[in-house]
């Protein structure tokens, strides 16, 4: 195999595809026999929709969405300023104050600009996992579940990867082993950063006397809780430091006398629906996302609590960046230095979730401190700016890459482009690769990016701005223009597709 990875979750199985439709071989190794039942991302964010939308899985997602939100019942929340909504559109919440959606500026050009995947985004983890399975078993790729990665050996020319099914060489290692990954340790990549002040869990219980619990996210000295939005879902925050065992089942008991303590009253829990999770505020990167030919994506080279939503979302942007760029490496395309941007570009992203996640950790805290920056946290979320900021960045419209150019869409996710026959680029390129739109009386972007027709999909569409836009295969905007002057487009198409080429460079999906 030119790539193995090791991990079936969410971010090794949108790796996996990647690499298929950019025409490596590859295989995942999943240390576990079957998928993982627990309950994690209740939701996915606007880059990871509009990954889906890219792939041709939107509809399939859209349709997870419509069942999720009759399973879920009406919405009915508390906002963080006590107001309650019944709108179904998803805001996400900052340090457990709800967004309110009546307040954000849904006009902002920010968010105006991503509005084409809006009926995608409450994509439970286990659905979309199970999507991810489907569209790799369609693109050919093997899953081996109960094989675990255990060694590794970096021979420069492959790796060496020791397994519980023996060993296997491969050209490259991709660790999406989540957060205690045992493809980081062996390659001695060190996960510097803050350790646990905290302990959540996350449950769905059968609760006796569910009128003992306040709706909405309740505050006392000890820590927080949860009650909702859907009958027996519990969240508790607790301050005290990592739990005795990280790896031990979560019991009944366990979730129930958190929830005692939190919530400062008797309520009784009589049984689990459902696996439920335990997770901590430790905050940590990857010192680097590559040693040699081992790599790692996900939460093996990020962790992080999960409040507002982020780690999945920035596990699959991993993916998405590092798929098309090791596919070209392993299929001999690749540009001088091309593997290097994905820790320049992935690093930076990655930071900024660790921030936002301590950020909300300093403002949940039992002490009179972070009692008092709650108050003033919860003004500003009760403005519409401050609503639509926190709004912004938690659904990721905001998110942009350093690339050089002058255009202000250069590095930043494609935003809708809507053609005048109704579609839009992304669904003319399904099989991952290149869009070039040209928007050019004359074809001129076309003309020039006719060398590259093996790695670049030309949609052409009628006069309007912009008139040009090159999309690399993770949705990243690497050239785009406002005039009919190619200027700066050839250089775009040798930085990104490299050296001119008509062999195709994609399988189309199937
Ligand atoms: C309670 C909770 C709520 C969350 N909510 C959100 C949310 O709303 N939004 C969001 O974006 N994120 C959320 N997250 C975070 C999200 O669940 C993780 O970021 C995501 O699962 C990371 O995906 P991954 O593929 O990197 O790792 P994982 O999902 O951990 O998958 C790693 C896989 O690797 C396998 N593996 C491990 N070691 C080996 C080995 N040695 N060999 C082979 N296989 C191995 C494991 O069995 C596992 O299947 C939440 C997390 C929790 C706990």
């Amino acid at each position: 195999m030119d790539v193995t990875v090791a991990g079936a979750g969410p971010v090794g199985l949108v790796l996996a595809a990647e690499l298929a439709l950019a025409g490596a071989t590859v295989q995942v190794l999943e240390r576990r026999t079957e998928p993982d039942e627990g309950m994690k991302a209740g939701a996915i964010n606007v880059p990871t929709a509009e990954a889906l939308d890219r792939r041709g899985l939107l509809p399939a997602a859209e349709r997870i969405q419509r069942e999720q939100l009759l399973r879920v019942g009406p919405f009915d929340r508390r906002t963080g300023g006590g107001r309650r909504t019944t709108r179904p559109r998803f805001t996400g919440h900052f340090a457990g104050m709800v967004l309110d959606p009546d307040l954000v500026d849904w006009s902002d050009p920010d968010l105006a600009a991503h509005t084409a995947v809006a009926g995608a985004r409450m994509v439970p983890q286990r659905e979309l996992e199970e999507l991810l399975a489907a569209h790799v078993a369609r693109l050919g790729v093997t899953v081996r579940r109960g094989v675990e990665v255990t060694a590794l050996e970096d021979t420069g020319d492959g790796v060496l990867v020791g397994t519980t099914a023996g060993p296997l060489r491969t050209g490259w290692l991709v660790g999406c082993d989540g957060g205690r990954s045992t493809v980081r340790r062996l390659a001695g990549i060190g996960f510097p950063g803050t350790g646990p002040e905290l302990t959540g869990h996350l449950a769905v219980a059968d609760i006796a006397d569910p009128e003992k619990l306040a709706e909405g996210w309740v505050w006392s000295p000890r820590g927080a809780y949860r009650h909702g939005p859907q009958p027996g879902r519990v969240v508790t925050v607790e301050f005290g430091g990592a739990p005795a065992d990280r790896s031990a089942p979560v019991t009944l008991e366990e979730v129930r006398s958190s929830l005692r303590r939190v919530s400062g009253t008797d309520v009784t829990l009589t049984a689990l629906r459902g696996p439920a999770t335990r997770w901590t505020d430790n905050a940590r990167q990857a010192a680097s996302y590559r040693a040699g030919r081992v790599l790692l994506a996900g939460d093996a080279a990020h962790v992080h609590p999960p409040f507002g939503g982020q780690g999945l979302n920035l596990g699959v942007g991993d993916a998405m960046n590092l798929g098309w760029k090791l596919g070209a490496v392993v299929t001999g395309w690749a540009p001088e230095g091309l593997l290097d941007t994905y820790d320049a570009e992935r690093r930076p992203l990655g930071a900024w979730v660790l921030d936002w996640t301590r950020a909300q950790t300093a403002v949940m805290r039992g002490d009179a401190g972070s009692a008092a920056l709650r108050e003033v946290v919860a003004d500003l979320l009760a403005t519409r700016a401050g609503t639509t900021y926190a709004v912004k960045k938690i659904s990721g419209v905001t998110q942009r890459v350093d690339l050089p150019g002058g255009h202000p869409l250069v590095g930043r996710y494609a935003p809708d482009l809507w053609l005048n026959d109704g579609s839009r680029p992304a669904d003319h390129g399904h099989g991952g690769g290149f869009l070039l739109l040209d928007r050019t009386a004359q074809g001129t972007f076309a003309r020039l990016a006719a060398a590259w027709s093996g790695r670049v999909t030309v949609v052409a569409d009628d006069r309007a701005t912009p008139t040009g836009v090159l999309v690399r295969p993770d949705g990243v905007v690497a050239w785009a223009c406002d005039t009919a002057d190619p200027v700066g487009l050839e250089a775009a198409l040798r930085r990104w597709a490299g050296a001119p080429s008509s062999a195709p460079g994609y399988v189309p999906a199937g």
